[in-house]
């Protein structure tokens, strides 16, 4: 019997039996140093583990993973890896493109459309810092790197709590808007919050996307819809009460 692995993914260790059963997506948010008094800690990944992260990957063998081939129903083959960035963060330019060249992986950044070159206010009620969100330079130096852009809306609205007309909009316009401002195609989306229902996943598939990401944990495998991704959450190793519970366990 397979060991459950850590709720989140610090290391690839826990992971290594368990990431055999399909495609995993690691989700991250944030790079580098974490600002003193932020509330979502979990969101930053330290450039240095980040690094460390892709490294340990490399060496076990993985590559990445091409959206358009689990589009197509091709996501099964072993070795490979999804390495996803949510909300579109200036630090995953300044600290991620480094180690993603060194150790050759390609990655998704899922940008908010009306907020480039903005801030990520959505999360400031809950304590967060704010953060400077890549600008119209910074997303095509992220493509001239060979990575992808895929859309998080335009506002980063909970998609599930709008009006269907409001969400058709947040979806559609936003991969028209990138689409214009950037020339090439964005065929991947990514649920704000993770929040999503058949209704949000149907105007997905309306508005022409060909994948889309939740925040719901567990690998992917042929029986997957590419509507309804799963992720797994990098972070750092965190020592609390429910991790030790897990390495307790492990
Ligand atoms: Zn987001």
């Amino acid at each position: 019997m397979t060991a459950q692995p850590p709720s989140t993914y610090a290391a690839l260790a826990p992971f290594r039996e368990y990431f055999g059963g399909g495609l995993p997506l690691l989700m991250y948010h944030k790079l580098g140093p974490r600002p003193r008094g932020v509330r979502l800690k979990g969101l930053y990944v330290g450039d240095r583990l980040f690094a460390r992260q892709l490294r340990e990957l490399r060496e076990a063998g993985y590559r990445s993973c091409d959206l358009d081939a689990v589009a197509a129903g091709q996501a099964t083959e072993p070795g490979r890896i999804g390495i996803t960035f949510d909300d579109g963060y200036v630090n995953v330019l300044r600290y991620g493109l480094e180690p993603l060249a060194e150790q050759g992986f390609q990655a998704v950044q899922y940008v908010v459309a009306d907020r480039i070159g903005g801030g990520n206010e959505w999360d400031l009620p809950l304590g967060e810092a704010y953060e400077p969100l890549m600008d119209h330079a910074q997303l095509r130096e992220w493509l001239a790197a060979g990575h992808v852009i895929g859309s998080h809306t335009l506002s980063h609205a909970r998609l599930t709590e709008v009006t269907p007309a409001q969400a058709r909009e947040e979806i559609a316009a936003s991969k028209k808007k990138l689409e214009d401002l950037l020339g090439v195609p964005v065929a991947h989306f990514c649920y704000p919050y993770g929040a999503w229902n058949e209704r949000v996943r149907d105007l997905v598939i309306e508005a022409g996307y060909r994948t889309a990401c939740t925040t719901q944990f567990g690998l992917n495998d042929a029986a997957t819809s590419p509507f309804e991704l799963r992720r797994i959450q990098a972070r750092y190793r965190s020592w609390g009460l429910r991790s030790l519970r897990e390495r307790l366990r492990a």
